[in-house]
């Protein structure tokens, strides 16, 4: 589903990532994981098509289709989802009258009707249901005044709308609540099926404590030095990731 071959991409004319490489097949969950300033987030955000990142070299391939040719909107209409690729705030514009607009835009780019107004907010309702959100999110402007919890809540739900069939979410370094982790747990083991895949970017060994992933990737100095199964992220947490630096300097 997902091909990152030798990515190679400078911030600033620094380079950040040193060739990376990465297959994610279809229904599989990896896990990225790496010290702090490993480079992580840059791979999020040039997946997301943020601006101020140049790719040097290689390339990322979405179902055959070049990730990097394809606009922002083009990526998520074809059914990758990016947190990042979503506004953290939008003032103004509330949440349910986003997702609709979100979803008619996935939905005609495959071929399909917009969904009128009382299917979208009974489906959205049943949603919500699901994920124990209070619909008073809906009319809330997206993202305003949101706790990091409710944030992360909102996330899950433009996902479980959107049906995506990838799924990047990086966890962020300030690390997030019990509450906030276990909400992302969920959502993402609900919406786990063999189509679907999902791509986890954590510092952290603890939402692997409950989303249990088929692959473990170590990036560290922008490259990826380690993959393995889950017993890699267990191994992490008991050595730290000194160890991946005394690995590498053997
Ligand atoms: P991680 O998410 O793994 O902590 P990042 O991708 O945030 O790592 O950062 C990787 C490296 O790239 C760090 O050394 C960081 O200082 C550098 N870096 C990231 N963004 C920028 C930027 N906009 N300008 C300059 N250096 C950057
Ligand atoms: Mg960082
Ligand atoms: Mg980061």
């Amino acid at each position: 589903m997902l091909k990152v071959e030798n990515l190679h991409v400078s911030v600033e004319g620094k380079e950040i990532l040193k060739g990376i490489n990465l297959e994610i097949g279809a229904g599989e969950v990896h896990a990225i994981m790496g010290p702090n300033g490993s480079g992580k987030s840059t791979l999020s955000y040039v997946l997301s098509g943020r601006e101020g990142y140049e790719i040097t070299e290689g390339r990322v391939l979405f179902n055959g289709k070049d990730l990097f040719e394809m606009s922002v909107e083009e990526r998520a209409w074809a059914g990758v989802f990016l947190a990042f690729q979503y506004p953290v705030e939008v003032p103004g514009v509330s949440n349910i009258y986003f997702l609709k607009a979100a979803l008619n835009g996935v939905r005609k780019f495959n071929g399909l009707p917009e969904l009128d107004a009382m299917d979208f907010i009974s489906m959205v309702k049943g949603k919500m249901k699901e994920l124990d959100m209070d619909e008073k999110f809906l009319y809330r402007a997206v993202n305003e005044g949101f706790s990091g919890g409710e944030k992360k809540r909102n996330e899950i739900l433009q996902m479980s709308v959107l049906e995506p069939s990838l799924c990047l979410l990086d966890e962020t370094d300030s690390g997030l609540d019990i509450d906030a982790l276990q909400v992302v747990a969920k959502g993402v083991n609900r919406l786990r099926n063999p189509e679907r895949s999902f791509v986890l970017v954590t510092h952290y060994q603890r939402l692997l404590d409950y989303i249990k992933p088929d692959y473990v990737h170590v990036l560290a100095h922008g490259q990826v030095v380690k993959s393995g199964g889950p017993e890699l992220a267990l191994e992490l947490e008991k050595q730290g990731y000194a160890w991946v630096d005394e690995k590498l300097a053997s």
